[in-house]
């Protein structure tokens, strides 16, 4: 079963950062929709 979630993770479409369009880490998903590079560090 775990396997099953794994999976489905690993086949959902890549998030793209909004400002580049590169590719967004999931473990930062709660930043939003912009990457490292264009996250804004003030907002930390
Ligand atoms: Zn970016």
């Amino acid at each position: 079963m775990i396997e099953n979630v794994v999976e489905f993770f690993r086949n959902l479409p890549a998030k793209l950062c909004s400002e580049c369009g590169e590719k967004i880490n999931e473990q930062h998903e709660c930043y939003g929709n912009k990457c490292d590079g264009c996250m804004d560090p003030g907002k930390l």
